[in-house]
């Protein structure tokens, strides 16, 4: 938002992207924000450090001693993937990359005079010059931003998926209707506690199973795991017979899991 507080005040002929995600051969990267101007493409990958950092031999730490990932690789690295993607698709435009420090309570020792970094003191000044081109976009500097718009990959929903363990998650029984946790069984039957539904112990291990392989792929499916997740309240038997009977069975040497 800081930096957008810049980007939004210019009144040259600019075009401003923010927000990509692209990819070129297989390789995904991000563009905290693009400018196309007349002459030349500023490509700024944005950071908020705040509290002080030192930079020493290519590497950047936080006081004291902590090393944090060098935003400069990772800006050489979407650049030099910008540019691929920009000559693929005909672009002769140079590209100019920076890392830009928008937080005012950072302070970056050490710093290398020629480092493309743009500290929160030199926001105001590098703007104001960069405000001066008077060049007039044209259709090709339109043509282009749509056309990485058009690559854009929105985000997906796996990526944003909250961090979960196995040992953190509550075992049982899971209700097919509204989802709880409180299921009583008896006989072959389960009863969900909280809605009424009643259904088969047979389906509502099944169900469990799928889930157990849905949040855990890496996981080996034994009778054991699936006793544990479905909360230790049936016979490992049992269990056994609804793995046999609905999953694939894999043997080797030491133990039986299925898939
Ligand atoms: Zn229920």
């Amino acid at each position: 938002m800081i930096f957008d507080s810049y980007t939004c005040k210019l009144d040259c002929d600019c075009l401003v992207l923010n927000d990509l995600l692209l990819r070129f051969n297989n390789m995904t990267f991000q563009i905290d924000s693009l400018m196309i101007t007349p002459n030349l493409l500023y490509f700024f990958e944005v950071k908020n450090y705040e509290g002080d950092y030192y930079y020493e031999l290519d590497r950047l730490y936080k006081k004291t001693k902590i090393e944090r990932n060098n935003p400069l690789i990772q800006l050489h690295r979407s650049h030099s993937l910008l540019r691929q993607l920009l000559q693929s698709l005909g672009n002769t435009i140079p590209i100019k990359a920076y890392v830009v420090f928008v937080n005012p309570a950072s302070t970056l020792y050490q710093a290398p005079l020629n480092i493309p970094i743009i500290f929160p003191t030199q926001l105001n000044a590098f703007f104001h010059n960069l405000n001066k081109t008077t060049e007039k976009s044209t259709n090709k500097h339109k043509v282009l931003a749509e056309k990485l718009v058009s690559l854009h990959i929105p985000k997906s929903p796996y990526n944003t998926l909250p961090e979960y363990k196995y040992s953190d998650l509550q075992k049982g029984m899971c209700c097919d209707k509204c989802g709880n946790l409180s299921v009583e069984i008896a006989g072959r039957k389960c009863t969900c506690i909280s809605c009424g539904q009643v259904g088969l112990v047979t389906n509502a291990v099944i169900r469990r199973i799928k889930e157990l392989k849905l949040l855990f792929p890496e996981y080996k499916i034994t009778t054991n795991l699936v006793q544990e997740w479905c909360g230790g309240w049936e016979s490992k038997k049992k269990i056994q017979r609804i793995l046999d009977k609905n999953f694939k069975t894999v043997r080797n040497n030491r133990w039986t899991y299925y898939e």
